[in-house]
Parts: C-alpha cells; sequence; structure tokens
C-alpha cells in the first residue's frame, strides 16, 4: 500500500490525525530531504522510521526499487517536503508508476499552498487555474502574454529569489489591464502570514517594497 500524505506548509497544528497515524504505521517513508521529513517526525514524536529519499533528480532505478518493496506487500507513505507531494514537487512519476503496476493507494489529503491563498483570497475561486512555477527560460514570455486572454483566477507559485522579478513581468503582461486584481499572500500558516491585496496597475509599486522573506503564492484575477 502506498498512502500519499501531505504535510504542513508552515505550521505543524495543520498535521491532520490520519497523517500522523499513516506516518506512524508505515513501515518506511518516502520523502525529498531526509532532514525535513526527519524533523517532522521528530516533532510528531515519531521515533526510528526508516527514509528513503527520492526527489526530481533520483534516478528511474530508485523510484523501481520502491515499486518492488510495494509489490512485496510493504507499507510505505509518500511525502514532500511540505504541502501536497506531486503539486509543484517530486511525487509525480512514483505515483504513476505505482498506478501501472497495480498497487493499492491511498491519500491522505492536507495542507496545499495554493488552496491556502486561493481560499484567502477574496478573489472568485469556484474556478481557477494552477500553474505553479512558471517556467525560467523557453515558454515564460508566451504563458505570461497568455494570462492576458485568462477569464479564470490564476494562481502561480514564486520562490524569494524571483518574486520581485515575476510580479514585474506579470505587471508588464498585463499592462493593459490595470484593474485586474492581485492577491499575493506570503508565508501562509506561520506566524508572518500576510494577504497584500493591489492590482496589475498598481503591482511594480508594491513589489518593490514587498518583504523579500518566505515563500510566496501570487493569485491574480481573470479577465473580467
Ligand atoms: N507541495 C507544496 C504545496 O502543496 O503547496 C508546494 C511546494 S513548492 C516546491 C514550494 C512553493 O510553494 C514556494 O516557493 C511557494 O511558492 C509555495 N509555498 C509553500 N509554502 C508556502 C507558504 N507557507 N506560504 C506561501 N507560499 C508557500
Amino acid at each position: 500500500m502506498l498512502s500519499i500524505v501531505a504535510t504542513p506548509i508552515g505550521n505543524l497544528g495543520d498535521i491532520t490525525l490520519r497523517a500522523i497515524e499513516t506516518l506512524k504505521n508505515c513501515d518506511a517513508i518516502v520523502c525529498e530531504d531526509t532532514r525535513v521529513t526527519g524533523n517532522l517526525l521528530k516533532q510528531l514524536q515519531i521515533e526510528k522510521k526508516e527514509l528513503i529519499s527520492l526527489h526530481g533528480y533520483s534516478n528511474p532505478g530508485k523510484v523501481g526499487a520502491v515499486i518492488e518493496r510495494l509489490k512485496r506487500g510493504q507499507r510505505l507513505a509518500l511525502v514532500s517536503d511540505a504541502g501536497t507531494p506531486g503539486i509543484s514537487d517530486p511525487g509525480f512519476t512514483l505515483v504513476s508508476k505505482a498506478r501501472d503496476a497495480d498497487i493499492a493507494m491511498e491519500v491522505v489529503p492536507g495542507p496545499s499552498a495554493f488552496l491556502a491563498a486561493l481560499s484567502g483570497s477574496g478573489l472568485p475561486i469556484n474556478t481557477f487555474v494552477y500553474l505553479g512555477f512558471l517556467p525560467l527560460k523557453k515558454g515564460r514570455k508566451t504563458l505570461l502574454a497568455s494570462l492576458r486572454n485568462e477569464e479564470r483566477t490564476i494562481v502561480l507559485y514564486e520562490s524569494v529569489h524571483r518574486i520581485e522579478r515575476t510580479l514585474l513581468e506579470v505587471a508588464d503582461a498585463l499592462k493593459d489591464q490595470p484593474d485586474r486584481p492581485v492577491v499575493i499572500g506570503r508565508e501562509l500558516t506561520k506566524m508572518h502570514e500576510e494577504f497584500v491585496r493591489t492590482t496589475i496597475g498598481e503591482l511594480s509599486g508594491v513589489a518593490m517594497p514587498l518583504v523579500k522573506k518566505g515563500e510566496f503564492v501570487i493569485v491574480v484575477g481573470g479577465r473580467g
């Protein structure tokens, strides 16, 4: 059995009862960074659990070895460093190969940064488009240009290193639609959580003085 387990995005209190039970009772945990997951387990007082590191750059043989263990009947849990595995995080290859191999699976849902940002944004979220991190080079301009005609609320991830650049580029790509709302969710669920509400027209003025620390989700209202 493979359990896909979501973990907190910054606030330990967001771990679910099922997540704790699953992490406690599994034979081993497939994770990204063993130090990050080791730290979570320590906080949950789960001791002596085998951790198998599987990140974006792991070779296919490693995924195969995990599938073999599942076939032998082991109970493994899949987590990422934070939030929901597979959402702009590793996990897809293992889940896909486990499906191909007809392995029993369950999901243990929980936090994800884009859901937290959308739900607190105040923008319409019955339909939305999740774009994750914008591509760094190839396709970036085209994707940014395509946002002009997007009628649904758009949600993007960005790291602290590129937040200013991305906000400025979004502002530039949509400059002929200055009234579109933008909400920046920073440090969600953590002590310094904040939602900065602005518009495309004001965005470059906001991007500069924005506290450039922590983690960010950008939510852009759709074309009216
Ligand atoms: N799997 C995660 C999820 O379900 O949200 C996403 C992992 S992705 C590698 C990391 C990005 O998620 C960050 O760069 C940021 O854009 C966003 N993120 C994660 N935690 C966040 C938080 N507490 N506040 C705001 N954004 C966050």
